[in-house]
């Protein structure tokens, strides 16, 4: 088996948003593909029909383009293998299904919904979980089977699974993992419309596409003994597999929308790096040693292997990927950057300001707040005060913790006049603003603390003086001329 070509997949159900854990499964697929020179599959499974959402195959694709995980065969661009759609194999599944009740592996199910209910009942009540099928139908004789087709009624195809014994098979990480087959039921292999479950079309697709190794979230552990069974059954060599760790939250439990975990086109949409997306993605359950944290897709792909893959759940935290998305953005050019940002300054600046956002007043800000994003989008929000006409603040805001209203708007009377003679440049502002503090009796932090609210709104703005200095004379005048009507009010 190890000497196969590596194919893998990417199977993922439409039946959703593609969430942090899908496109991690991805990506391990995808890296193990791209390091071991094998293929990479997309492979839609949609028989769930009634759980079906619409735009999430396109939102799935889309998200997996923009981290540039690319496939060699799928949906789109087809391939030796296809359909890449599991709705458009159906004939395939349904003659399998046939197949394995001819064979005497599996068999007719003609109990009504009804029926199962109340069997469901009843278990409840003697406190029997484990089973949720009481396998009525498995001894059926022709008979009884006549009769049922005589009313008319489609049924269902069981698997037979034994009554007994154990089904074994080695997860690359977890080793050997054993399950009783008197914990499983007979489960359903073809539902009445016509569509394969989960199982049976899962492992029919593996085995006809030839996938050589099957990488997937920790949840399907408990599908794979009943995996194993079908493809013992149909004589089929089974992939290997490898369940990755679970992916929680800092509080420990499984990851869920309470912790931020949102669709990647959110990501995308907040402005997030797909580089700092597949470094951060790629250490939750992968690492290289101890200390490493920052890996190019390059490297990513270089060293990826499947025995780094950890043995335990994988913490998600919001603030790392803050974290390392502001490293990718530091790391960029200007230029790279300024187009980055541009769309995002664009869509979500305060409808006040002129569009299209001037491209060269966006490349003079670049310098000031690179080292000070974590995400396009709040840069938006963040650095607002570079665009609008006035910001919008509270007028203690401009005291702090020490001054007087007296000594503000005698402070900002001052650095009026003073700026009003000046060439704003960032050094000629430095040059005359220093001196200024001490002629107040103020220490240089107030001073320049009162100044850089009534300039820019906030406490925590860019270097005070190059801030100044691209906001430009005019609009310093105006604000500190505001921020004076504010204290007199
Ligand atoms: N369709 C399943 C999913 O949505 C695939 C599970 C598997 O990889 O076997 O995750």
């Amino acid at each position: 088996m190890s000497e196969r070509n590596v194919r893998v997949r990417f199977a993922p159900s439409p039946t959703g948003y593609p969430h942090i854990g899908n496109i991690r499964t991805a990506l391990f697929n995808w890296l193990f593909a791209r390091h071991s020179g094998g293929s990479f599959i997309v492979r839609i499974e949609d028989t769930d029909v009634s759980r079906k959402v619409k735009g999430a195959i396109e939102a799935i694709l889309d998200g997996l383009r923009w981290l540039g995980i690319d496939w060699d065969e799928g949906p789109d661009i087809g391939g030796d293998y296809g359909p890449y759609f599991q709705s458009q194999r159906l004939d395939i599944y349904q003659k399998i299904a046939r197949l394995l009740v001819a064979d005497g592996y599996a068999y007719y199910c003609y109990c009504s919904p009804g029926r199962l209910a109340k069997m469901r009942a009843e278990m409840a009540e003697r406190k029997e979980s484990t089973r949720s099928y009481d396998r009525h139908c498995r001894n059926l004789s022709q008979e009884e089977r006549d009769k049922f087709e005589a009313q008319g009624i489609t049924p269902v195809v069981r698997f037979k699974t034994p009554l007994d014994g154990e089904t074994s098979f080695n997860d690359l990480i977890k080793g050997e993992v054993t399950f009783d087959n008197s914990t499983l039921d007979d489960f359903v292999l073809l539902k009445s419309d016509g569509y394969p479950t989960y199982h049976l079309a899962n492992i029919v697709d593996d085995h006809l596409m030839e996938i050589s190794h099957v990488l997937r979230a920790d949840e399907w552990l408990s599908s794979t003994p009943r995996h194993i069974l079908l493809y013992s059954a149909l004589a089929y060599e089974p992939p290997l597999f490898t369940h990755l760790p679970m992916i929680l939250g800092s509080d420990g439990s499984k990851l869920s929308k309470r912790h931020g975990a949102v669709s990647i086109t959110e990501y995308r949409d907040q402005g997030y790096l797909p580089q700092a997306m597949i470094n951060f993605l790629t250490l939750l359950g992968w690492s290289l040693d101890d200390r490493t944290e920052l890996f190019t897709t390059e490297e990513l792909v270089r060293h990826f292997s499947l025995e780094r893959i950890s043995k335990t759940g994988a913490i998600f935290s919001q603030d790392k990927l803050m974290w390392m998305n502001g490293h990718y953005i530091r790391n960029m050019s200007p230029g790279e950057l300024r187009e980055h940002l541009l769309p995002f300054l664009e869509k979500h600046l305060p409808e006040e300001v002129k569009r299209p956002v001037s491209r060269e007043y966006v490349q003079q800000i670049i310098p000031l707040i690179q080292e000070r994003l974590t995400t396009f989008k709040e840069a938006a929000d963040q650095f607002a005060f570079f665009f609008i006409d006035q910001p919008d603040y509270e007028p203690d805001l401009l005291l702090g913790k020490k001054l007087t209203r007296e000594a503000a708007i005698a402070a900002l009377v001052d650095a009026l006049t003073q700026l009003r003679k000046l060439t704003f440049e960032a050094s000629s502002l430095e040059l005359a603003l220093r001196p200024l503090a001490s002629e107040l009796g103020m220490k240089t932090g107030d001073f320049f603390g009162l100044l850089r609210v009534a300039t820019t709104g906030s406490t925590a703005a860019p270097p005070l003086f190059q801030t100044m200095a691209v906001l430009g004379k005019d609009k310093c005048l105006k604000r500190i001329e505001a921020a004076l009507d504010k204290l007199r009010r």
